[in-house]
Formats: C-alpha cells, structure tokens, sequence
C-alpha cells in the first residue's frame, strides 16, 4: 500500500473542498487505507458516506458499495458526479446505454466507487465480473440490514457472506448508523469481518434543538412553528392517512407548499411527492412513518411531530432527518394523552402478549420523554446507553429553560399527592383530576370523594393543566401509574420540595430564545443566501439533479458570510473542490459580485485582505469540546494560530456567546469577573490567574466585545 494519509487529504480537499474531520472521520480513513477490515457507526449526518469515498479516490482501484436502495445509490453517485469523482452504480431501472457506459468504465479501471445493490452482487456471474475488475475494497453501506435484531433486515443482505468467501483477500466495511451492541455483533458474523476496527460516534446530534409540548390547538401550534421557517425545508409527521390528509389541507389553505406522503397513495403520486420535497419545490411534506426511508436530504431544517410517535427508537429516526448536514434544525412534537390512548388501543388488538409488554414499555418510554422534566439530549442517550457529559445541552426546552417552572411546584405537588393517596389505589389521572378540579359527577360522589379536602383545590387551573401536572410527576418518577388502567400512587421517590412542575401554558414564540450555539452559524448575509439559493435551484433544475447535490447549506452559507469575489477566495470555501470550482464557479461568483456592488469579472477590489478565520463547520467542530490543545492536534495547526482563527471568526461573525467554546462554567467565571473590572483580558488574567487559561479569557473578552457592539446600535 503506497498510498498515505497525505493522498487522503488531498482529495478530499480536491473532491469535496474539506479541510477538516468529522470525529472518528480520520480513523475510518486510515483503516481503509490499511486494508484492515471496520465496522463504523455513527449517526445519521455524521459523516460516513466521506469515510470510504475519499480513500477509494487516492487509492488505486474501484471500491464496491452495497446499498439497499437505488434512490440512495443514485442520490450517492449524483453527489460524487457533481464533485468530479468517477462513480457509477448498476441496477435494474438503468437503460441499455447507461448500462454501457458503466460497463465501459469498470472494464477500463476508470471508475473509483461502484455501487451495487446486494441481490446482484451475490450472483454467481456477477462475482466473476468482478474477479475481473480491480476491486480496492468493499463497503456494505446500512450494514444493520444484515442482522435480524435490526430494525430494518432484509432477507438479500444474507446472501452478502458468500462475498467475503469470493474476495478472501479484499478488506470489508461495514456502515451503519444503528448502535445496538446485539446488532453490530450480528453484522460483524454475518459478514464476516477479521478482527474488525469497530469504531463507534456519540450519537448525539448537538445541532438539533428538541422541543416538546402538549397538543391544545395542533393545527395552530403546528402553523405556529411553521412560521420561523419561512424558507425552509420541513417535514410534519402525523399518525394516520387521514391526519396527514387533514394537516396538508390546513397547510396549503394557509398558502403553504405543502404535500402528502402516505401508503395509502398510489405509487407514482408517493414518487412525484418525494420528488418534489427533495427538489425543493414543496417545502413541506406531512406524511406517515412511511416517508424516510431512502431519501438523504441533509437540509431539512424541521422536523414536527404534530402527534407522539410510539416509541424513541421512531423519534429519533424520524426526528434524525432534521440537519443532516450539520447546520442547526429543530424537532418538535406536539403530543397528547390521547395519542398515548390510540397506540395503546392499537396495540391491544395484537396477540402475542411478549410483543405487547415490549411495545408499551416503548410507549411509556415515548410519553415520558415528552412530559419529563430533563434535558431531551441526555434523555435520548440515557435511552440508548450512552451518558452525556455537559451539564446542558444549550439546545432544548428545558436546558433554555423556556418550560417555566411555577413557583408553587412544591405546594402544588404537596396537593396532588395528598389527593391520590387519600382516593387510595384505584384511579388513574383523569379520575384523579376531576377531584382536583371539584367535580361533582356521580363517578365522584358515588365513592364521596367530593368530601376529601383536596376536593376541588386546584379548580381555579382547570382540567387539562391539573391532568399536565399529574404526568409530569409521573416523569419525575414523584408517582407511579401502573397497570392496564394506569392506577396512580405516590411513589417517594423525590422529595416534594424537589419536584418541578412545568407552566402549562405555551410559551410566546417571542419568549422562546433560539439556542446558543446557533450564533456559531450567525453573521452571514441572509439576501445573499437567498440570492444564491435561487440560483442553486436554476442549476440544479437545468441538470435535473436535487439542488443540495450543487452545494450544501452549509456551503453556501459560509459563502454568503465571507462574500468570496475572485476564484482564489471561492476555492476556499468549504463544499468548493475544485470540480465544482470549473463548473459553478463563474455563476455563483458572477451573483455574489452582483449583489456586493462589484463589476463583473474576478479582479479583487482592492483592500480586501482578511486575516484568515474559522470556517463554520470548523467553528462547530470545536465547539464539540476538547479544546484548543485536542483540536489543535487534529487540525495540524498550532494551538497559538487555532486561538488566532478562531477570535478572527469570533470577530467577523459578532458571536456573543462564550460557552460554545468555553466551558459554561469557566465562562462564567471569567464574565462575572469581567462585569466588575470590564473586559480587559490583562485585568482579568491577573484575577482569574489558575481559574482560567489565556484561550478561555481571550475568547470570552471578544464575545463580550461583540455585546457592547450589539448595544451601540
Ligand atoms: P451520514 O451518511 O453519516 O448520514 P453523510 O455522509 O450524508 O452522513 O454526511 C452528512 C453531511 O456532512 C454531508 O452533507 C457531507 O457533505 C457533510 N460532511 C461530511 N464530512 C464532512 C467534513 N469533514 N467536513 C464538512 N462537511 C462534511
Ligand atoms: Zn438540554
């Protein structure tokens, strides 16, 4: 193997205009380059696709990639096209002259990836066509469909050991997203993997913001969301055809591109609808869990669950569409009891009693993350085994602290729980309730506990908020609901002065604050990217490809912040290889001249030198922790020019938020201090000497810098 870690680097700069590593990016690579055979997991939007492409480029050959579905092989060989790379994929809906082509390619060693789904690969003669091509290594893309512990198996994917057996001297990877310890252990047998590298992601997604709330009005709370995303890509899921059906037509009345996507459509009209979601001309699709699979658009902005899906393994891949390129993007579901009552109806009418008792430890699990009083991030790793280590997540409802806490929590809670266990162990939340509220209903009088002193104490709240307040306690583990007919009682777990209850009402939207860590995409030209996403979606139609597949969000974002005017500036752009480079480069250079005010051409105006600052993705990766020392290892830099990047970014994007890069409490520390003797990092070195380092100090004076700015104005 000839081939270094160099020759990687260059052609992902070349291909795909990175400079830098998602996490575990670098080690995928390097097993690759060595031919020792990987398992890599790692969440949706992670990066994976990068982790095999890139090497496959510098290294001789053509890389195989299984993958169970033509729209994502297309989608794949459409992006590796649009950035220069010789890729091609062979499947059954591909005419006569495609199929020449590719078959031209594989016979001339043109080709770097070729994609395949696994019923062909297996066959005996296709084996052969490929004993006769020089195969660099293969890749079993969404590998989980090989075990069935999976969510998602498929009997095809069995066949794929006979390839191991076939290529005994060719190295496997396998990718997957799915995390479970049983699942990976079922791929790495099933395929066969020697001594795999087994490489495993966090699987939190820091750029997705979860908000839950209480369904009162769904449609106006659906709309209400809707409106912070006037330009962008989303998806609203419901649970049945006749939701979707009702949402869409609320949606489009009130003038939203808005389309269906259900198994109840007729085929061509399912593809039209995806189409034109991924094309970006609907902006909204309301669909069923039907809609997902095999579509990677990474800038779906929000995600909206307008009723509770049945359990967190559903949320989070639904949910996981949003942002899988790595901008921020928001998940919200509006959920109810009434939800958690029609899953349960569903469920009962199964048989097989094993199945049940999982599905409604699932639903319980789904509900209780919705009313629970903690923060979302953490709750969904805890779901799926992995702890999290910031003390807030800066990105959900309750770490930006929009549930309001009453003050009362405790004399309030003190009230509910004196009332269940006065009606001893016998009624659920709503029987409970409409004591609290002081019904005077036969059901209540029948038993006399229209005499209990809690009778009607919480009346002046109303029912729903009261029913709130219940489950909320039951999420904080403070009651326990139990059985068929969810029988309330006090549980001790907590101490009543620390229970917590939430306001119940919905927060303004105007109260809600956006999330910290959004600044770190701040500061760039909201026209221009418009402008340019205008012109992304020209192009993209006049090659009938998606229009994400031109550039990113991510990308034209960063152009629309740095505003490059001559070729040298746009190379740098994140996104920009330098295949993109010859063939957009001239129409999107030629509209950020327009809208600065600059004559036509690629002539720099003159004094237009810029110190060289962060680019956002790499702003964000820092963010991720490790600090300037970690990171400085891993971008090659030294920590002192890191440092420089980083507060020339901090500089030209006006962030004002430390704690992205700092930890929160340090970043405290150093503010608290510098309210009393001002921003001046001397000062404050002296006083914080041993509590913070100089980074630390330096990066918060300039967001603090930033602040007096915003003031001035
Ligand atoms: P996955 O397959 O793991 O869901 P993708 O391979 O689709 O993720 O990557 C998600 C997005 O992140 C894509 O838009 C991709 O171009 C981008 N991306 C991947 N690696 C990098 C990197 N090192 N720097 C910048 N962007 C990256
Ligand atoms: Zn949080």
């Amino acid at each position: 193997m000839h081939e270094s870690f160099g020759d990687v680097c260059l052609a992902m700069k070349q291909y795909w205009g990175y400079e830098s590593f998602r996490p575990l990016q670098r080690e995928a690579m390097e097993c690759v380059l060595a031919g020792r055979d990987s398992m890599v997991v790692l969440p949706t939007g992670g990066g994976k696709s990068l982790c095999f492409q890139a090497p496959a480029v510098a290294m001789p050959g053509m890389a195989v990639v299984v993958s169970p579905l033509i729209s994502l092989m297309k989608d794949q060989v459409d992006q590796l096209q649009a950035s220069g790379v010789p890729a091609a994929c062979i499947h059954s809906g591909m005419t006569a002259a495609e199929r020449m082509a590719t078959h031209r390619g594989v016979r001339e060693g043109s080709l770097h990836l070729l994609y395949v789904a696994p019923e062909r690969i297996v066959k005996t003669e296709f084996i052969e066509y490929l004993h006769n091509a020089n195969v660099s290594f293969f890749v079993v893309d969404e590998a989980h469909c090989i075990s069935q512990w999976g969510h998602d198996f498929r009997p095809e994917y069995r066949a794929l050991r006979v390839l191991r057996e076939a290529f005994p001297e060719a190295a496997f990877h396998a990718y997957t997203a799915t995390a479970t310890p049983p699942v990976r252990e079922d791929v790495a047998r099933e395929l066969g993997l020697r001594t795999p590298e087994v490489l495993v992601g966090s699987f939190d997604r820091p750029n997705l913001l979860y908000r839950a709330e209480r369904r009162t009005d769904g449609m106006a709370q659906v709309l209400q969301i809707l409106t912070t995303h006037q330009n962008d890509s989303c998806i609203v899921y419901c649970i049945s055809r006749r939701r979707v059906e009702e949402v869409c037509a609320r949606l489009r009345e009130a003038g939203y591109a808005a389309l269906p996507y259900h198994a109840g459509l007729d085929d061509s009209t399912r593809k039209n609808n995806q189409e034109a979601f991924i094309r970006d001309e609907a902006r909204i699709i309301v669909a069923t869990v039907a809609f997902g699979m095999g579509i990677d658009k990474p800038d779906v902005r929000c995600v909206i669950h307008a009723e509770m899906p049945k359990s967190i393994e559903h949320y989070q891949q639904e949910s996981g569409r949003a942002g899988r390129d790595g901008l921020d993007a928001e998940c919200w579901i509006l959920y109810s009891g009434s939800d958690f009552r029609l899953w349960q109806s569903i469920l009962e009418k199964s048989d097989n009693a094993a199945a049940v008792e999982t599905a409604r430890k699932k639903l319980d699990n789904i509900f209780n993350f919705c009313t629970r009083g903690a923060c979302r991030h953490r709750t969904l790793l805890a779901y799926f085994g992995e702890g999290y280590l910031k003390d807030s997540c800066g990105a959900c409802d309750f770490c930006l602290d929009e549930k309001a806490f009453r003050e009362d929590s405790s004399a309030i809670t003190d009230t509910i729980l004196r009332c269940v266990a006065s009606i001893g162990s016998f009624a659920g939340p709503s029987y409970t309730t409409s004591v609290l509220v002081g019904d005077m209903g036969e059901r209540v009088t029948n038993k006399g506990h229209h005499h209990l002193d809690t009778h009607g104490t919480l009346k002046q709240h109303g029912a729903q908020v009261v029913r709130d307040w219940i489950e909320q306690l039951v999420a904080q583990g403070v009651l326990r609901k139990e059985g068929q007919y969810n029988i309330l009682s006090v549980a001790h777990r907590l101490e009543n002065a620390s229970a917590r209850l939430a306001e119940v009402e919905r927060p303004h939207a105007s109260k809600r604050k956006g999330p910290i860590k959004s600044q770190a995409e701040a500061g760039y030209d909201i026209g221009l990217f418009d402008a340019l996403r205008a012109l992304r979606r020209e192009l993209a139609e006049s090659k009938s490809v998606p229009p994400y597949v031109i550039f990113g969000d991510a990308t034209l974002r960063d152009m629309a912040r740095r505003k490059p005017v001559t070729p040298e500036q746009f190379i740098q752009t994140p996104g920009v290889g330098e295949h993109k480079q010859r063939v957009f480069g001239k129409p999107f250079l030629a509209a950020i001249r327009e809208y600065c005010g600059l004559p036509p051409g690629d002539k720099a105006p003159s004094n237009s030198k810029k110190k060289r600052a962060f680019t956002a993705e790499q702003a964000r990766l820092f963010s991720q922790g490790g600090g300037i020392d970690e990171y400085s290892e891993m971008m090659h830099e030294p920590p002192s020019r890191v440092l420089g990047m980083l507060l020339e970014y901090i500089e030209t994007t006006g962030a004002t938020e430390p704690a992205i890069w700092v930890n929160s409490a340090v970043a405290e520390r150093i503010l608290d201090a510098a309210q009393e003797a001002g921003p001046n990092a001397r000062t404050l070195r002296i006083l914080l000497a041993g509590e913070a380092s100089e980074a630390d100090i330096r990066i918060c004076v300039a967001c603090l810098k930033n602040r007096a700015t915003v003031l001035d104005h």
